[in-house]
């Protein structure tokens, strides 16, 4: 299944961290990374702290959607990450954009993640890979750039 992920730190060094972060999801059992974003530098939005440096990946992976959740999890967890209160500055944040085309509604898991579109720091990633993908119950990735443009997103390699 092809599966988009969000990433995003802004502790420690960020842009180690999601360049690490990177390595480990190529690493995961039944993985493929097909390709990953730029890097980008954005200020925090509902978070605090220093900027985020985010970044999305494209991967192929034969985990269902929650095995992938825990595994993004254990990801976050080797970086030590911690939650002390919600939009709390992290040193690593992996989201689960999209899972093919499914719409998922648990407790634990809601794909596609439920603020993405919004986002700046999803879409401006997200739109330099997959411009015309769809998002399930939305629209076109492309819809939706002109609507979080104003949000100051850097590219930085
Ligand atoms: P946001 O979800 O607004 O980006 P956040 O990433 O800071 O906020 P977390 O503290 O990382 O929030 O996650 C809180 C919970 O969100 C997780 O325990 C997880 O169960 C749940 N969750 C629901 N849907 C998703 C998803 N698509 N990707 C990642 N976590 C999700
Ligand atoms: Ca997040
Ligand atoms: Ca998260």
């Amino acid at each position: 299944m092809i599966a988009y992920v969000g990433i995003g730190a802004n502790l420690g060094d960020a842009r180690a961290n999601v360049l690490d972060a990177l390595r480990r999801l190529a690493l995961l059992d039944g993985t493929m990374v097909i390709e990953t974003s730029g890097l980008y530098r954005t200020a925090p939005v509902d978070s605090s702290g220093p900027d985020y440096i985010n970044a999305v990946a494209c991967i192929d992976t034969s985990f269902d959607p929650h095995q992938l959740l825990a595994a993004l999890q254990d990801i976050e967890q080797a970086h030590g990450r911690e939650r002390p209160y919600r939009n709390a500055p992290r040193t690593l944040d992996l989201d689960l954009l999209l899972y093919g085309d499914q719409q998922i509604a648990t407790d634990t898991l809601t794909v596609p993640h439920p603020r993405m579109h919004e986002r700046g720091f999803v879409m401006a990633p997200l739109g330099e890979i997959a411009p015309d993908l769809v998002i399930p119950g939305l629209g076109a990735v492309h819809d939706y750039l002109p609507l979080v443009a104003s949000q100051a997103v850097e590219k930085i390699g």
